[in-house]
């Protein structure tokens, strides 16, 4: 049976890049050797690193004076580097989600921090507005997906100050206007590649801010200088984002994908309305997450939402138990799921609600 892969982190990638990366692991470009066996110093490694970050920056069209990096640490890792480089005085956070509660966390350990903003109160349910960025802080961190609630924040917002996000799971899933951020961030297992590797983009003038001592391998100054070389890198992860950009690149890049997303979504949204037996779990349509699709079984229906689960899991769609904080269902729709796997579990939700 056909299976769709709606797992939230590590999650469905193009099959061009589970191919490709299969084949190099055996037999890099006919060199006999495996792409994980080779020097990360090679000229054959540093020609796919370099590819990496040239394609993400043709790809999200990264103006002049940023670097594209590939770190180790996963996002979480992040969550402590932007403080320990950038929080001098206080830093300003948007708290809309556990990930960036966790970010807030790892701040706060190392200065004052500003929570404009919380929508916990509320389950997370809907994206914190109404707040201003405090003009002093250091930066503005926010998370622009939110993957567990299935919130978004779509438009790239204004700020007084360096603006800094988690786009873990919306990077490459739209168009961004990379110089409104004075960094990006993304752990590689959503939208992009296997896990082991996060993509940082940020403007080289944000290193003019550092004045805090700290581990080498903490400074994103070390990584910009050295051009991710500064240690081994993980280089078939790398290998594998570099299929996955390749791929994006031939679709017709975030435009074409983003046009995609827009129709998946829309289906799957325009299918919960119309069930009689669900619900969406974001109240305003407006912050409804065109990469994580949550939503839950009724109040009457709620008794019926391992029924649905099994006929979900007969008909071959995987992963769409909600989070454990939210309940009910999250359809994971990232760049690599197709339309069909959209239209199956649409297909499952009508039939669920003819034979329940
Ligand atoms: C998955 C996720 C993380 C955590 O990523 P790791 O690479 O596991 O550290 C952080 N932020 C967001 C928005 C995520 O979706």
């Amino acid at each position: 049976m056909k299976k769709y892969n709606f797992n939230p982190g590590p999650s469905i990638l193009p099959e061009f890049t589970v191919k490709n990366t299969a084949e190099a692991i055996l037999n890099l470009d006919g060199s006999g050797l495996s792409v994980m066996e080779i020097s990360h110093r090679s000229k054959d490694f540093e020609a796919i690193l370099n590819k990496a970050v040239e394609l993400m920056k043709e790809i999200l069209s990264v103006p002049e004076g940023y670097s594209v990096l590939f770190l180790h640490g996963g996002a979480s890792l992040q969550f402590s580097m932007i403080p320990y480089n950038f929080l001098n005085k206080k830093a300003a956070y948007l708290d809309s989600g556990s990930w960036a509660s966790k970010a807030i966390k790892e701040a706060k350990l190392l200065g004052e921090v500003n929570v404009v903003a919380s929508s916990k109160d509320a389950n997370y349910n809907h994206i914190p507005k109404n707040y201003t960025i405090p003009a002093d802080a250091d930066y503005f961190h926010i998370t622009t997906n939110n993957t567990i609630y299935g919130t978004e924040i779509k438009k790239d917002m204004d700020s007084p100050i360096p603006l800094i996000a988690d786009t873990s799971s919306d990077i490459l899933s739209r168009p961004l206007d990379i110089s409104k951020y004075g960094l990006i961030y993304a752990g590689a297992q959503k939208n992009l590649g296997p896990a082991g590797v996060a993509v940082t983009i940020i403007r080289n003038s944000m290193l003019e801010k550092v004045v805090r001592p700290m581990p080498t391998m903490f400074s994103y100054k070390t990584h910009v200088e050295n051009n991710s070389l500064y240690n081994t890198p993980p280089c078939l992860a790398v290998y594998a984002c570099l299929q996955t950009l390749i791929w994006l690149k031939e679709l017709g890049g975030v435009n074409a994908i983003h046009k995609i997303n827009l129709e998946k979504a829309r289906i799957l949204y325009d299918e919960i309305e119309r069930n009689q037996y669900f619900v969406s779990n974001v109240v305003d349509a407006e912050d409804r997450s065109i990469m994580n699709v949550t939503f839950v079984m009724k109040e009457e229906y709620k008794d019926l939402e391992a029924k649905f689960q099994e006929l979900a899991s007969s008909r071959g769609l995987v992963g769409i138990k909600g989070h454990r904080s939210v309940g009910g269902f999250r359809a994971s729709i990232y760049n690599a799921m197709p339309l069909e796997g959209i239209q199956a579990l649409v297909a499952a939700m009508k039939d669920f609600e003819k034979q329940a």
